[in-house]
């Protein structure tokens, strides 16, 4: 078990953020969650007694307001989780740059937004955890994602950097690629790509929320300071990287 620490898990309303979300609260940590939709975010706060705020992470003002009162309110952050990321698929040569340009501004320039905030503060107190949740389709690309596979990939070259940056001081940057995983995001694909999908997984079945939350759970451990700048694949063995 490690020290009670506060956690952040972005997108922490729903999907493999709220399965996050249970998996830090269960090694003992305060979770506070953040997201866009403010009726979803009263919900689910009240449900889970987790502090709840509004913050769009492609927004680096409001970040900035944001994780200043998160800070004041509850706490200093130590666990940050970059969870929050949205899709906007099609073919490159048909994509809309406003399509190409949302996921870059939520999927890679959010993350940089929440670490320049709040990795200041983990390095004045020596100690952090960031984990950074990628995509097995920003290791391999995917046909229909070019926007989203950039962005993930983005997020792999920014772990490696920051990792180095951080590492001195306490701090540990590590990113999660997740395969196929139950969620709206994937209930959102037709059927008959996600039972194409499924078939082409060893492991015989989609992943769950819980897969990724134990990895996280894992890399949020203070015993586990000597991982960091790693890319960890939990996607039942579709793409070994
Ligand atoms: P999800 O169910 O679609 O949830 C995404 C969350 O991100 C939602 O809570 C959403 O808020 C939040 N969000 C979106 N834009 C935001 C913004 N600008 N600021 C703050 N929060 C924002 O997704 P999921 O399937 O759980 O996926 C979670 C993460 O895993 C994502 O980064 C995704 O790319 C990655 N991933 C998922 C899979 C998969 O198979 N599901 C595979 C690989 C990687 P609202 O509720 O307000 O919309």
């Amino acid at each position: 078990m490690s020290e009670q620490r506060i956690a952040v898990v972005t997108g922490g309303t729903r999907g493999i953020g709220a399965a996050i979300a249970d998996a830090l609260e269960a090694d003992g940590h305060k979770v506070v969650i953040v997201d866009v939709d403010e009726a979803k975010l009263a919900e689910v706060g009240q449900a889970t007694g987790r502090p709840a705020y509004r913050m769009d992470i492609s927004d680096f003002d409001n970040v900035t307001e944001m994780v200043a009162k998160i800070e004041s309110e509850v706490g200093p952050i130590s666990i940050l989780v970059n969870n929050a990321g949205i899709t906007r698929d099609g073919f490159m040569h048909k994509m809309k740059p406003e399509a190409w340009q949302a996921v870059i501004n939520v999927n890679l320039s959010g993350t940089f937004n929440t670490c320049r905030v709040i990795a200041p503060g983990m390095r004045d107190r020596g100690y952090g955890r960031i984990i950074n949740i990628s995509s097995m389709n920003g290791q391999r690309g995917q046909f229909g994602q070019s926007n989203y596979a950039a962005a993930k990939a983005g997020l792999l070259g920014f772990t490696r950097s920051i990792a180095q940056e951080l590492a001195n001081k306490g701090i540990t940057v590590n990113a999660v690629c997740p395969g196929f995983i139950k969620t709206d995001m994937t209930a959102a694909m037709p059927d008959d790509v996600l039972k194409a999908e499924t078939a082409k997984i060893p492991a015989g079945r989609i992943g769950n929320p819980e897969d990724i939350a134990d990895m996280v759970a894992f890399l949020a451990r203070e015993q586990s300071s000597f991982i960091t700048g790693a890319t960890m694949s939990v996607n039942g063995g579709q793409y070994m990287d």
